[in-house]
């Protein structure tokens, strides 16, 4: 048991805040991937203020959970993975060459060159819990190297790996391209484009009216929806597949690469341009797509729309 209590000393200076600053702590040693440290700090705050910090926690929990029992496998100056030998249902040898093939797969077909140092970890099947967070996958941008965790129950097959690690990778590439500037549903967009597209009964439903076409602050609100409850979950599927089509729209119009470049879009503007776009409290998004689509943000929502419409009526 750590001695290490970050909330008696943050809490005594600052009350009920000092545990937010806790969680910063927590947090702290999450992203550099000190997973011993983060867990032992984070079993001592729960679930944190008002259960804040739930997710976190959990993926924390899921994280130690394999690191206590794995092993680092160094495949090549950029890619690391971690694995639990004796969960694994594969050898290593096809594991390894499906991941090296989805994430080559998604760098050519979106024309991206410099990929940043990656960890892939295989989560251990003791972290296969049903309340644990990113049941298909998940990506965390960290100081050392980009982490992409898989569920065991995805290593099954490699037809399945292909599909989560083109998605989570194409977040690598997201998250780098764009320095981060990419709102949630155009992260996913890139990501679903990238892991085979979105679910094609659900563009029936967008196009039917049936289910909501949310604008743009609905719909990065509708990703945070809670997905422990049904409806939390049916919102967060919608999200997923509103953001699917406006990605295949995109791709449509002008291929994997003008995603790419889109992506580009964000970074490779001028100071001053930068600088216009703050003054006019403008959305990077904005910029980057009219510089490659000739359109905004808007326009990019409303022309998916009629675009699903005009495909069901045909
Ligand atoms: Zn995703």
């Amino acid at each position: 048991m750590s001695e290490r209590k970050p909330w008696v000393d943050l809490s005594a200076r600052y009350g009920a805040n000092g545990e937010y600053g806790a969680w910063k702590l927590v947090q702290e040693d999450y992203y550099w991937d000190r997973i011993d440290q983060a867990y032992e700090a984070a079993r001592s705050l729960g679930a944190g203020p008002m259960g804040l910090g739930i997710t976190t926690y959990r993926m924390i929990e899921a994280e130690w959970m394999t690191r206590r029992e794995s092993e680092q496998v160094e495949v090549n100056d950029w890619l690391t993975i971690e694995w639990v030998a004796s969960d694994a249902e594969l050898p290593f040898e096809p594991i390894r060459d499906q991941i090296l093939r989805s994430c080559k797969v998604v760098a050519d077909e979106f024309d991206y060159e410099d990929t940043p140092k990656v960890l892939v970890t295989l989560l251990a099947r003791a972290a296969n819990a049903p309340w644990a967070p990113g049941r298909h996958g998940f990506c965390v941008d960290k100081y050392p190297y980009e982490k992409i965790c898989i569920p065991s129950a995805l290593t099954h097959d490699v037809a399945d790996l292909d599909e989560v690690i083109r998605h989570e990778y194409a977040h690598v590439m997201t998250m780098n391209r764009s320095n981060g500037l990419v709102p949630i549903w155009l992260d996913e967009a890139t990501a679903m484009v990238a892991g085979g597209g979105g679910h094609k009964p659900a563009y029936l439903s967008f196009a039917s009216g049936e289910w909501p076409w949310r604008k743009p602050m609905e719909l990065a609100q509708a990703f945070q929806e809670n997905r422990e409850s049904p409806i939390g979950r049916q919102v967060v599927w919608q999200a997923y597949q509103q953001s699917a089509a406006m990605g295949e729209y995109l791709e449509f119009l002008k291929g994997k690469d003008g995603l790419g470049r889109l992506l580009d879009g964000y970074t490779n503007n001028t100071l001053l341009c930068n600088l216009f776009i703050r003054l006019r409290g403008e959305e990077p998004s904005e910029e980057a797509l009219n510089e490659v689509y000739d359109f905004g943000i808007e326009a990019l929502f409303y022309r998916t729309h009629e675009w699903l419409s005009s495909r069901r009526s045909s």
